[in-house]
């Protein structure tokens, strides 16, 4: 296995075990530097490497973590088939200055015996975590580990997972985490469909289809410019949108509050447009804030 990989003079280390990153980050912070943490399940596109550019920039050494995290996935839903490729994610992280990488197995985090788990009590139960009960309890408790583990003084989360990134801020302020939380904006393909790992699944004739959770999004901001600020018409006319094409299934069209989540009726202040559509197998997720 790599373990440190030098590229055009920069050296990268990759690291499977929890206690020697520990201890690395340990000296690092004793030496006066900051760490920045970009936890990431790997298959980079543009989205994570924004991330870790943004990491870059704000920290002495930037770490990021690449694990498929078993804890957040169903029984039902693609762990195993998750797309996978290391080799190519250290040569990305690399040329981006990356300085180390923590690549556990499962069994370094979750090991025989494992039973603690974080869970929280309100946010989960809106949008994604509707759908898939174990996800949020999945994410808190491998992110809470990674803070443990990686000792971030500040840790990066895209935008394009709002209710994760909203989880965990939630998160750290509920448990004292001396971290500072940062997001960052989504980002798109050229035609605007938000990048994603699981774009990888979908095949050319579903791609066109796959494109209607972002027109969706900006049918929906066109309307609230031209004054219709009822939620429930908006979700009508985007729902119409998308089940126009082909092989769509709407899990969730909401526009609620993007701080707790609840429901919005009349958009009337910021307003959080979230939906998760399966095109074909694939669940893709997008959002927009909505601004009156
Ligand atoms: P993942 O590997 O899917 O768990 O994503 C790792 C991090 O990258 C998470 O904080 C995501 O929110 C973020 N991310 C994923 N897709 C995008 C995107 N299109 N733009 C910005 N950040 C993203």
């Amino acid at each position: 296995m790599f373990n440190q990989i030098d590229y055009r003079g920069k050296i990268i280390k990759v690291i499977h075990k929890a206690e020697e990153i520990q201890k690395r980050s340990e000296q690092i912070r004793c030496q006066g530097k900051s760490i920045v943490l970009v936890p990431t399940m790997g298959f980079f596109h543009e989205g994570h490497l924004s991330l870790m550019r943004k990491g870059r920039e704000l920290g002495d050494d930037l770490v990021i973590s690449i694990f498929v995290n078993p804890a957040q996935f169903g029984p039902h839903e693609d762990f195993e088939s998750y797309p996978r490729d290391l080799e190519r994610d250290l040569q990305l992280a690399r040329e981006i200055g990356v300085d180390a990488v923590f690549t556990p197995d499962n069994m370094e985090l979750y090991p025989e015996g494992f039973q603690t788990y974080i869970e929280l009590e309100k946010l989960p139960n809106h949008l994604c975590g509707l759908s898939r009960p174990v996800f949020f309890k999945g994410i808190a408790t491998v992110v809470a580990k990674l803070f443990n583990i990686v000792k971030p003084h500040v840790a990066i989360f895209g935008e394009k997972d709002y209710q994760q990134l909203t989880v965990i801020r939630r998160m750290v302020q509920d448990l004292n985490f001396n971290i500072n939380i940062i997001g960052g904006p989504t980002v798109r393909e050229p035609d605007g469909l938000a990048m994603s790992s699981r774009n990888n699944y979908l095949t050319l004739k579903q791609r066109p289809t796959a494109l209607t959770l972002y027109k969706a999004l900006v049918k929906a901001k066109d309307l609230l410019k031209n004054g219709v600020k009822d939620a429930g018409e908006i979700i009508q006319v985007a729902t119409k949108l998308i089940t126009a094409h082909p092989e769509t299934g709407i899990d969730y069209i909401s526009i609620c509050d993007p701080e707790c989540l609840d429901t919005i009726k009349t958009i009337d202040k910021p307003a959080l447009m979230a939906l998760a559509v399966n095109v074909g197998k694939t669940r893709l997720i997008d959002n927009m804030i909505l601004y009156p």
